[in-house]
Parts: C-alpha cells; structure tokens; sequence
C-alpha cells in the first residue's frame, strides 16, 4: 500500500486527490491531512479516508475538529508547527496543496521524508526554488508538478534531451476577461472569480484573471526544467485542452493535450511511473472545432510586463519573494473589496521595484524578505486608500 499524505486536503486539488484515492482505496494508507479552517470537511474526509492524523493549521478550529473525530482513532493536532512536524511523517507520496507561502514549511520539510512530492503550490517553489531543489537532489526525492501545463512538460520532456530544447510553451485560458470589452478598473471579485474552464480556488482564480499565475507559473518551469525564463512562452488557449508544448532544436515539436480536469494530472501523479486506466475520457480530435492559439497582450494583462523586472538568466529569489508576497496581499486586499483590480499589478510593481537583492540561504531568510514585501505591499495599499 502506498502511503500518501496531503497538505490542503480541503481545497480545490486536495479534494480532487482525496476522490481519487477514495475510489482506489484499497492501494492507499492515508497518513495525514490537513485544513486551515474548514474542520468539518477535514473531519469528513479523515474518516472517510480513515487517516492516522488530521491537522487543523488554525488553532480557533482545534475543538470542533476533535469534537467531529470523537469516537475515531483519527489524532487531531493544531497549529502551523504541528501542521510542519506532520510533514516529517515518512510517506511514499506527498501531495502540497496548501495555498500561498503558508504551504512552504510543510513542503520543504516533507522533501526527505517522502519518495515523491506532488507538488500544486507553485508558490512556495517560487519563493525558495534554489534551495527547495537542492534538497530534493540531496535526498534524491522526485519533485513532481501537479500544476497541468508543468505536469504536461513533466511528461514531455525527454531526460537524456532536455540541453536540446529550443523553448517550451505553457499555455494559458486567458481567464475571464480575455477578449471582452471591459472596463477592468471597474470589475467585481465575483467577475474575476468566474473562470471560463477550471474550478479552482479563490486565490488561483483572481491569479488567473490578472495573469500573475502565468507569471509564477512561468518561474516555476524555469526552477523545475533548468530553463531561463528566455526560453518559455506564454500562449493564450482559450479551450485548456493543450496544456503545455515543447519544440526541440530538430524541428520537433511535442505538445500533451487533455480535458480541462486537475484530476488527471493528479491521477497521473499518484501512479507514476505507471500509467492506469482512469475514467475520465481522451479528448476526440474530431469533435473539438476550434483549437485556437493567441498572443498574449500588456494592456489586458500588465502583470506580464513585470518580467522585465526579473533577470533572464538568473533567477533573483529576493525579487521572486518579493513579487509572490506583494501578490498574496493585494489578492487578499481586492478580495477583500479594499482595492480595485488592476490595482495588484501596481502594488506588486511597487514592491518589486524597492525590493532588497539579498539571497536568501534558508527557509528562516525567505520568511524575513517575505514578511518585509507583506509590510511594503500594505503601506502602498494604504496609501492608495488614503
Ligand atoms: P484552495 O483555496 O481551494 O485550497 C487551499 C487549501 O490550503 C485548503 O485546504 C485550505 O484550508 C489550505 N490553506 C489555506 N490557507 C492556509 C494556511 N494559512 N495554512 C494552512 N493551510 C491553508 O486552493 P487550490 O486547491 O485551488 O490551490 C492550492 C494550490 O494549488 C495553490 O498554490 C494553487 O496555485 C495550486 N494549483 C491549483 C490548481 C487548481 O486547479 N485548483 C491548479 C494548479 C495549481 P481551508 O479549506 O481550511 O481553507
């Protein structure tokens, strides 16, 4: 039996995961899972999925998740150190799929303890990608990319050909807002939380209506393939259905396609380095009518042209701390209804622009840069209200 755990197993990816293993429960011992607030889906699915632990990172929760788990042997723990100490349980397959920099300390500490981490939280790559891969090479632990354009490249790039790639491609829905005549100052968190193709979390929706999740995503290919961020173009695909293409300096290119479902990814992820039948179905070429492929542009997407604020060949992890702190505050700010859409892209400028240049050489170093970008991306964003 393999032996799995999962960090947000209450969010979008963790819920999905937990399906999956549901319905193949027989090959799975659950070890942990865990929740930031939500106790009673937490709840729900320990004793659905018959987990060791279940670990609540909101302490507030801790009583009603034990008062849900009484009568179980489900151990119940809170807090974000229990929720780190949980991760040095050994595993064969650990799935992080906390959201945010609230996801690192779990995910790095699980790097030695587990045979694979299936790895959704882009964030906490971009944030430590240096010092997250060097430790997964020392303890020899596959990092493996939930996200589907990473997961897609993950399944396209061949090992022994990966210094004869010309350039990869990660494409991109466009979100809600591509292609429409709209005032962008003037749309609503319920606007920008509608998602044309996937169901995702509120934080990843607002990133993909901005385009700053192409942004992280565009970094986390760079740490995971060895590519600069030269090498890696962004492509509108409205339809989802292609997911990420990579062309080989001989002409080749080789691009995976798939319905718009995180659970395949997942899927593919628990079994690897095995493919299993699964029931979602292929995509059929002849009824899909319209396959189409765009540029992206700067006016509907401005997070795109923070790039040039990032060196291409190498990656500055201050700035990328930085860009990925000032991003979480202004998400949560407009989520918040405190500022206005296009105002995260500005705020995350700002912050980029006065961010330190030191590197940080621990995860205790990406936390202080992290904390002082958050102090930085609130001071601006009180100005703007001022
Ligand atoms: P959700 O918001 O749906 O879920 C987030 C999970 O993290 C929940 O279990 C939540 O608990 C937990 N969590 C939130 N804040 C904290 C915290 N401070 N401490 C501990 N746990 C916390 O997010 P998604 O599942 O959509 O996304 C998760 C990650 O996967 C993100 O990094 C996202 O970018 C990435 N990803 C998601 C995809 C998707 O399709 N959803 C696709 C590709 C990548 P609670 O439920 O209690 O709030």
């Amino acid at each position: 039996m393999k032996k799995v755990s999962i960090f947000g197993a209450t969010g979008s990816i963790g819920t999905n995961a937990c399906r999956i293993i549901l319905n193949n429960f027989s090959k799975y011992k659950v070890e942990v899972l865990s929740a930031n607030k939500n106790y009673k889906k937490l709840a729900n699915l320990a004793k659905k999925l018959n987990s060791k632990y279940a670990v609540i990172s909101d302490s507030r929760y801790y009583k009603g998740l034990k008062n849900e788990l009484s009568g179980t042997n489900i151990k119940c723990l809170s807090g974000e150190d229990e929720l780190t100490n949980l991760a040095g349980v050994k595993t064969d397959f650990t799935i992080a799929a906390i959201v945010g920099i609230a996801g690192l300390k779990p995910a790095f500490k699980s790097i030695d303890k587990t045979k694979v981490l299936a790895l959704a939280n882009k964030e906490a790559l971009v944030c430590s990608g240096n010092i997250f891969m060097k430790k997964a090479k020392k303890y020899n632990t596959q990092i493996l990319p939930l996200d589907s354009e990473h997961n897609a490249l993950f399944q396209i790039i061949e090992k022994n050909n990966s210094n004869l790639i010309e350039n990869i491609i990660l494409t991109a829905s466009g979100g809600p807002f591509w292609n429409k005549k709209i005032n962008l100052n003037k749309v609503s968190v319920k606007d920008a939380l509608k998602h044309p193709n996937w169901k995702m979390g509120k934080k990843i929706s607002i990133d993909s209506a901005t385009m700053m999740n192409k942004v992280l995503e565009k970094i986390e290919a760079s740490i995971l393939f060895n590519l600069n961020l030269s090498k890696i173009e962004i492509i509108i695909h409205p339809k989802s259905i292609v997911h990420g293409v990579v062309n080989y300096v001989d002409g080749n290119s080789v691009m995976l396609a798939s319905q718009p479902d995180m659970k395949i990814p997942i899927n593919y992820a628990l079994n690897w380095p095995k493919r299993t039948q699964f029931n979602i179905k292929n995509i059929c070429l002849k009824k899909i009518k319209d396959l189409s492929f765009f540029n992206t542009n700067f006016k509907t997407f401005p997070a795109l042209k923070l790039f040039k604020y990032l060196s291409n060949s190498k990656l500055n992890y201050s700035r990328l701390i930085s860009l990925n702190a000032s991003n979480e505050v202004a998400v949560e700010s407009f989520l918040r209804k405190k500022i206005k859409f296009l105002d995260i892209v500005k705020i995350i400028e700002k912050t980029l622009v006065s961010s330190s240049d030191s590197e940080p050489k621990n995860i205790s170093d990406v936390f202080e840069i992290h904390n002082e970008a958050c102090k930085m991306s609130y001071s601006y964003i009180n100005n703007l209200r001022n």
